[in-house]
């Protein structure tokens, strides 16, 4: 799938429509998410234009991709996440539900998440 450079995370990345910004640095800007599904909903990207974490993950160089781990344990760190816990998780695809074709990856915390995912009915 082509980047499609009008979608809502480059036009953020661009300054065109505003973020509440949590983190940033070279490679990586992190807000919260404008429809939170727990108390704590944070969205990490790369600042380049990777469409999902297939294509970050095939694509981005050893510096990007380090980035963005790094910022994303060090965002949930500094929140005080890491002791209750917290999921990161990255949709892709159609299966995946992945509404925003630019890569991210959510942290959700702030309250017990449950086990593990709850496939859709058929
Ligand atoms: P996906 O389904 O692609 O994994 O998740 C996309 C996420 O982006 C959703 O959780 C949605 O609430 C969030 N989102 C969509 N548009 C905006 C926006 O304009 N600003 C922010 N902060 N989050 C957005």
């Amino acid at each position: 799938m082509a980047y499609d450079p009008n979608n809502i995370f480059a036009k953020i990345l661009r300054g065109e429509i505003p973020c509440d910004k949590v983190y940033e640095d070279d490679h990586v800007l992190a807000f919260n998410d404008i429809n939170p599904q727990t108390p704590t909903h944070i969205l990490v990207i790369p600042k380049g234009a990777y469409v999902s974490f297939d294509d970050f993950s095939e694509q981005a160089s050893e510096a990007e991709i380090t980035a963005l781990v790094r910022a994303a344990g060090k965002i949930a760190r500094d929140a005080g996440l890491a002791e209750p816990g917290y999921r990161a998780l990255s949709n892709t695809g159609r299966d995946a539900h992945q509404e925003v074709p630019h890569f991210h990856l959510h942290i959700f915390a702030g309250q017990n998440l449950g086990r593990m995912i709850k496939p859709a009915d058929k």
